[in-house]
């Protein structure tokens, strides 16, 4: 469980970080809007504590980090553990009626008989 942190501890992460974004490396200006991120996502088992987060801006940096590292990220995680665990459910085949016998072909003509053809170049 996340902890709520304090605006002390708050201030004292940003000082640690130089004010600087952690995403971007871009510096975060006073008034701007920003948060404290988990370096390693808490899902993926990154610690809740101060060595684990970073400030990161608030629009763009945060949340792109989360969609784009940190949410797909965790789906492998899942993904890989719930095969390592046995709980994927393998996809069953797909059961076909298969296809009516066909009628017998009525033929004008004797059927086909393979002509033997001797495709070998003429020896000189
Ligand atoms: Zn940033």
């Amino acid at each position: 469980m996340r902890k709520r942190r304090s605006d002390k501890v708050r201030l004292r992460i940003l000082k640690a970080h130089n004010h600087t974004c952690h995403v971007c490396g871009g510096k975060i200006d006073p008034g701007e809007g920003w948060d404290l991120d988990h370096i390693i996502p808490l899902a993926l088992f990154g610690e809740d504590e101060e060595s684990n987060l970073a400030p990161a801006h608030r629009k763009g940096c945060h949340s792109a980090k989360t969609a784009t590292q940190d949410a797909p990220a965790i789906a492998r995680a899942v993904r890989r553990e719930t095969r390592h665990f046995g709980a994927h459910a393998p996809k069953r085949e797909i059961q076909s009626a298969g296809f009516a016998p066909r009628p017998p072909q009525n033929r004008a003509t004797k059927p086909l008989t393979k002509i033997a053809v001797d495709n070998r170049r003429p020896t000189p």
